[in-house]
């Protein structure tokens, strides 16, 4: 089942993929928001640390201007510059101002006349045009207490310049010191901040900005210098410097000298921080977002494979039942699946829907392709196909198995009779009957068409198939009880044994059939099979040739049984008995040969030769004066010839005999094929002068309806009832009901087979009319029977009396 694996996996690979996705796609998601927030907060918040960082920048200034001008003030109050300056010894005067001067690190220092005036200096920077106009304007923010401080360009660099006046006690000049703003105001500021400081200055607005100093690094500083600060007062630029997103604070630094900010020399101090810097996120977070988003890719894959398998398990297992199914196995396990209340809980629950109706549908067929639907027992095909299979299994383990086949005799004319209904019943019943009869494990009982049964024994020998057949035999003897009727189904069995009679299960099925056929057509009990019996076609074939050369060629006798009457002991009659004078078998009674004319139809043309004879006999007898009526046996298939009336009249006109003088003698079975047209017949023949007369009175006869219809004359008690009669009490009952009901319906009455004088004594007794049977006279040739009668007669003169016929003998 790779199909499923399949599936399996990659369903849940899928599966576990895309919530490890979703869930990778969330974690960005919300890295992404908590940067964007950070970003957001900081753009918010520089402006502020920003001007905060200005305070602290404004703070360091004034610090430094404060050392600045205590330096100056000590200087303008030591007596040696008092004195240096009073006598204008300006070499003391600039030593005194280097010495001062070093001290706190201002690189600049200058004595200044009361003019502003350079008397004095340190340094080369300290130029009249820039020291001048600078003091000066200090001076006038010092007033009168002295001391002022403030911004100046001294060299085109920034520095802070503090003026102090010395006076002694008119002023004598002012002591100027000047300290640099370097690159520690900008570290300092960094430590206090974590801010940068950049500083740009230019000499008139027409220069561009240079930087002087910057915490940002020399390339930083030109970059910044190269944007037009012009009137730059927000409270944050933002400006991409290397790379990198700067927020800045320009503030313009209030420069001595200059006569605007506009057009003279101008500062500008800038104030920065990176902004991703100040957005960046705390050093832990992303690793905390690294564990949480680790732990959580592992809970998903796990709750994902989990969710995979739950999916897929009961997937995997339907799929599984499918292929089963789909192969023609229905058999699978319940499915598991089908207790969920969910989704796949409910397509597994469809799915065994589907299974049960795909199963009931599988059954269904099997039961049509291989049940009988009416018996309820297997068919034809599954007979064949359980046949060919006991005969592998049994041609490996040498085992030998049997076949009966069966037939049900005058089916056809009981369906036709009582009806189909009937029929199917009849039918059901001996199916149910035969089954009891078979009771081993392992054998089977099928109807194979129609009105045939057949019977599998496994492990079978000939003497067991033989007894089997002869029980199921004997139980058919009895009636069937259906409603109201009582049937008599007798059926012919015949045996066929493996591997005796074939070596295929088709010809042991089909020898079996023959060996039926010959049973039936011998009328005898279950027969087994013989070759003989396969050429039975054949045979039949020769037969009917041979039969039909036999009425040409006159190899056919009639012989006449005498009649006679009970009460007279006179010779009331004779009945017509045919033999075959066969040129090599001899003299072949008729159970030789009308059966098998009767199923050819050639018996039709035997009866029309019967009846010639007949007639021949009878205006024989006339012209020995003996005055009887000859009976003579009508089959079945003459009953069915609706020409029959006709062909008799037309033998009547040619012999010139009248009809009266025959009676027709027909069976209950003649009857049976189809009554309307046999009644109809029968009633022509009995308009026509014909006598009739039923023979074989009570051999199965089921019911008396029909007996009222029809125009009859005479009723003959069959030889099986008056045989015995003489030493079987319920025969010679029987026989004594039968006679009542004949003349209740007012027929007449003849007594059959009867072999003794007490059967003759006990018929008189009975109101028996006629008696026919070998006590009196056996079936004899016409010439014979001439003869026979006239010593009747005779003797019967002789005796005088009617009394005891065995007496005559
Ligand atoms: P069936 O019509 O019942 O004829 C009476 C049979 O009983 C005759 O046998 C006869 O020999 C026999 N029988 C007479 N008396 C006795 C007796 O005392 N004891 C015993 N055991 N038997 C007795 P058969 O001649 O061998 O004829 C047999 C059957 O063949 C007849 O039975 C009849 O059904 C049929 N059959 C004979 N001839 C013809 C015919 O020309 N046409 C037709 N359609 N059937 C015929
Ligand atoms: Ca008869
Ligand atoms: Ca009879």
């Amino acid at each position: 089942m790779t199909l499923p694996r399949r599936l399996h996996v990659s369903f849940a690979l899928r599966l576990a993929a895309l919530l490890l996705g979703l869930f990778a796609l969330l974690q960005l998601a919300s890295i992404t928001a908590i940067g964007l927030g950070l970003d957001a907060q900081a753009r918010r918040t520089l402006p502020e640390r920003l001007a905060a960082g200005e305070r602290v920048f404004k703070s360091l200034l004034e610090q430094r201007a404060q050392v600045l001008t205590d330096a100056a003030a000590a200087l303008a109050a030591d007596a040696a510059l008092r004195a240096a300056a009073l006598s204008d010894d300006r070499a003391t005067l600039a030593s005194l101002l280097e010495r001062h001067g070093a001290r706190i690190g201002a690189t600049e220092a200058a004595w200044l006349g009361t003019d502003f005036g350079l008397r004095a200096r340190t340094g080369e920077a300290m130029q009249q045009a820039a020291i001048g106009p600078a003091a000066a304007a200090l001076a006038v923010s010092a007033g009168s207490t002295g001391s002022a401080s403030g911004l100046v360009l001294v060299g085109g660099r920034p520095h802070q310049l503090a003026l102090v006046p010395v006076k002694a006690p008119g002023l004598l000049g002012w002591v100027a010191l000047g300290l640099p703003i370097d690159d520690r105001l900008g570290a300092e500021l960094h430590t206090l901040t974590s801010l940068d400081l950049t500083l740009l200055a230019r000499d008139s607005a027409n220069d561009p900005w240079r930087g002087t100093h910057s915490t940002l690094g020399d390339a930083a500083a030109r970059e910044i210098a190269a944007q037009p600060w012009n009137g730059a007062a927000t409270p944050m630029a933002s400006l991409d410097v290397a790379g990198e997103e700067l927020g800045l604070r320009p503030r313009w630094l209030a420069t001595l000298g200059a006569a605007d900010r506009e057009s003279g020399p101008a500062m500008l101090a800038l104030l920065s921080l990176s902004i991703d810097a100040a957005a960046g996120m705390p050093r832990v977070l992303p690793w905390l977002l690294l564990g949480i988003g680790m732990l959580g890719a592992g809970m998903f894959a796990s709750a994902a494979l989990h969710t995979a398998r739950r999916v897929t398990a009961p997937l995997r297992e339907l799929a599984d039942a499918a292929e089963r199914l789909g192969t023609g196995d229905a058999t699978a396990p319940p499915l598991a699946a089908a207790a969920r209340s969910d989704e796949i809980g409910e397509a597994a629950r469809s799915f065994e829907r589907m299974r049960a109706s795909v199963v009931a549908t599988q059954q269904q067929t099997l039961r049509l392709a291989y049940r009988d639907t009416l018996t309820g027992l297997p068919n034809r095909a599954q007979f064949d196909a359980a046949v060919h299979e006991a005969i592998a299994a049994s041609a490996g383990t040498g085992s030998t198995l049997a076949v009966l086949v069966l037939d049900l005799d005058r089916f056809r004319s009981i369906n036709n009779r009582l009806g189909h209904a009937v029929g199917d019943r009849l039918l059901q019943a001996a199916g149910e009957r035969l089954a009891r009869q078979v009771m081993r494990e392992g054998d089977m009982v099928a109807r194979r068409a129609g009105d045939q049964f057949a019977v599998l024994l496994r492990e079978s020998t000939p003497e067991l198939a033989h007894s089997v057949a002869q029980r199921i035999a004997l139980a058919f003897e009895q009636p069937l009880a259906l409603d109201e009727h009582r049937l008599a189904v007798p059926v012919g069995v015949g045996i066929a044994c493996w591997p005796e009679h074939a070596d295929s299960a088709d010809t042991l099925v089909h020898r079996a059939e023959r060996a039926m056929l010959a049973a039936k057509r011998g009328r005898s009990g279950p027969l087994v099979y013989e070759p003989a019996m396969d050429d039975g076609s054949a045979q039949s074939l020769a037969l009917l040739d041979e039969l039909r050369e036999a009425l040409a060629r006159g190899e056919l006798r009639l012989h006449l049984q005498p009649k006679l009457s009970l009460a007279t002991g006179g010779v009331a009659g004779a009945e017509a008995l045919l033999r075959w004078q066969h040129p090599r078998r001899g003299l072949l009674p008729p159970e030789e040969f009308i059966p098998f004319a009767e199923q050819t139809g050639l018996v039709r043309e035997l009866t029309l030769w019967v009846f010639e004879a007949c007639a021949r006999a009878w205006r024989e007898l006339q012209a020995e004066d003996v005055d009887m009526v000859l009976s003579l046996n009508l089959s079945a298939r003459d009953l069915l010839d609706a020409e029959l009336p006709a062909r008799l009249e037309k033998r009547l006109l040619e012999q010139r005999v009248p009809a009266e003088a025959f009676c027709l003698e027909i069976t209950e079975g003649a009857f049976l094929d189809d009554p309307q047209r046999a009644l109809a017949t029968l009633k022509r023949l009995s308009l026509m002068g014909f006598k009739l007369s039923i023979d074989d009175f009570g051999a199965g006869l089921s019911s008396y309806a029909w007996l009222k219809q029809l125009p009859v004359d005479e009723l003959k008690i069959d030889t099986a009832f008056v045989r015995n009669m003489d030493r079987d009490p319920v025969d010679a009952k029987l026989v004594r009901s039968m006679i009542e009901l004949a003349h209740n319906l007012g027929f007449g009455v003849v007594a059959e087979g009867v072999e003794n004088a007490r059967t003759w004594e006990l018929l008189r007794e009975l109101n028996c009319e006629q008696a026919q049977g070998f006590h009196m006279g056996r079936p004899m040739p016409v010439e014979e029977f001439l003869a026979w009668s006239a010593r009747w007669v005779d003797k019967r003169r002789l005796l005088g009396t009617a009394g005891s016929a065995g007496l005559l003998h």
